[in-house]
């Protein structure tokens, strides 16, 4: 970031696939009008017309790429905004839209309404995998603190620094009553942590949606379910839910 700012930043939220839940959660933030009173906002498709010749200094975007126009849209965005911040599982990893991942074309017409939008379909992928992102909110959906902090240090110009490390960082039963001991998949040593092990702390164990750790070692996590006796569909299916562009990077790295 590049200094306290004298203006209001232009800022808008923009929408590719997903269930909004993460704009809907910066709706519900209590200091939602004190932060809007800061900035110059220009659009958010939830409360606010988009300006089509606004520039951004700012852009937020939630959810997965999954069209091939979708694509275009991205880049145009890209190019017209200063700073570019996914938001959310679905942006940040392709999250629950990537769930399409493990469905043939054939079949997902049996699920969507036209035959046009099975033609423009890809797989569902974050937005890094077509543009640059400068930082990332995670969770599904993402923290209101965390957005908060974010939002804060970028208005006064400061550096914002996320989280690094899993969750177990921040896991009160770790060392002591861990899940793993119980036999219970947690996947919060191979989550991005930050989140202060919310579930573990309400006695449920982490599914991963902060998004796998990059130095996150799989193999080594699905050899200990496995030798659990968890069938390996089962294990897919945890790790896959908000892991899959890590599991198939794997899986590449093979071939
Ligand atoms: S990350 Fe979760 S809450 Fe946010 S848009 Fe995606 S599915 Fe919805
Ligand atoms: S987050 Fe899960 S795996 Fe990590 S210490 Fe806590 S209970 Fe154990
Ligand atoms: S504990 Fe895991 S599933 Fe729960 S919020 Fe944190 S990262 Fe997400």
């Amino acid at each position: 970031m590049d200094g306290k700012r004298d203006f209001k930043p232009v800022v808008g939220f923009f929408c590719f696939t997903c269930c909004e839940g993460c704009g809907f959660t910066v709706l519900f933030l209590d200091n939602l009008m004190q932060i809007l009173d800061k900035i110059d906002l220009k659009y958010f498709n939830l409360i606010k017309e988009k300006d089509k010749k606004a520039e951004f200094d700012l852009a937020f975007v939630e959810g997965a790429i999954t069209t091939k126009s979708e694509i275009a849209k991205l880049k145009k965005l890209r190019a017209k905004s200063k700073t570019l911040v996914a938001i959310g599982a679905c942006a940040c990893y392709g999250g629950i839209p990537a769930m399409r991942n493990f469905i043939e074309n054939k079949d997902l017409e049996k699920y969507t309404y036209n035959k046009q939008s099975i033609e423009d379909s890809i797989e569902a992928q974050p937005i890094e995998n077509f543009i640059k992102v400068d930082y990332k909110l995670r969770g599904c959906p993402i923290l209101k603190d965390e957005f908060t902090s974010f939002i804060e240090s970028y208005i006064s110009g400061r550096e914002w620094i996320s989280f690094k490390g899993p969750v177990c960082m921040q896991c009160p039963r770790r060392g002591k009553n861990c899940f793993l001991g119980e036999k219970k998949m947690c996947l919060g040593a191979v989550t991005n942590g930050g989140c202060n092990a919310t579930c573990v702390r309400e006695g449920i164990p982490c599914i991963m949606c902060r998004g796998p750790l990059e130095t996150a070692n799989f193999p080594a996590e699905i050899a200990l379910f496995k030798r659990w006796g968890v069938e390996q569909r089962e294990i897919m299916g945890k790790l896959g839910k908000f892991g899959q562009q890590k599991l198939k990077k794997k899986e590449n790295d093979k071939t």
